[in-house]
């Protein structure tokens, strides 16, 4: 009997970047549904409310018919279990990355052993792409047009006068 599996991508996307869609694309055919979770995480201190992340998210993600995005807040296992989640999602890019995800993995683990980490390696072309990259360098008046969706734009603009 075939199951329907759902997984979930959490992050902050603050804001997305080509480097996630990429992930995203990718996982959205690894599972039937794929729920893009937006974490509040104001311990980051956004430069964009969860509202608008949510927004550049699902104007970017359009063209994937079985991915949806979700704000949350609290506990991911938990969020992971209301979405009907067997699967979390993260993106790996160079070694750094590794031992954080792999304490956040072996720690959903132990609160959820139902939920699997499921880690995909960046591309090579995004392993030194991150949203605090792209805020960098647009605060100083680089051109970030190459890393960000082209809808992320001009709220950066907005945001920057902001900032
Ligand atoms: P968080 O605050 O949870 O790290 P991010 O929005 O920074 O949220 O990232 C969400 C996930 O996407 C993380 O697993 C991160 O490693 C991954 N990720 C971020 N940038 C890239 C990229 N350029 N290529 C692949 N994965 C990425």
């Amino acid at each position: 009997m075939s199951q329907s599996r759902t997984a979930i991508y959490p992050g902050t996307f603050d804001p997305v970047t080509l480097g996630h869609v990429d992930i995203i694309r990718r996982a959205s055919k690894l599972f039937d549904q794929l729920v893009v979770g937006v974490a509040v995480n104001i311990r980051k201190r956004p430069m964009f409310d969860v509202s608008e992340r949510v927004s550049l998210l699902e104007q970017t993600l359009q063209e994937f018919p079985n991915v949806s995005v979700l704000p949350m807040d609290g506990l991911l296992v938990r969020s992971a279990r209301e979405v009907g989640a067997c699967a979390i999602v993260r993106g790996l890019r160079v070694v750094t990355d590794f031992d954080y995800e792999f304490q956040m993995g072996t720690m959903n683990r132990k609160l959820a052993p139902d939920i699997e980490t499921v880690l995909l390696m960046a591309d090579d072309v995004n392993t030194f792409l991150s949203s605090s990259m792209v805020k960098e360098v647009a605060i100083m008046g680089g051109d970030v047009t190459p890393f960000v969706p082209s809808v992320v734009m001009q709220p950066l603009r907005e945001a920057l006068k902001r900032h």
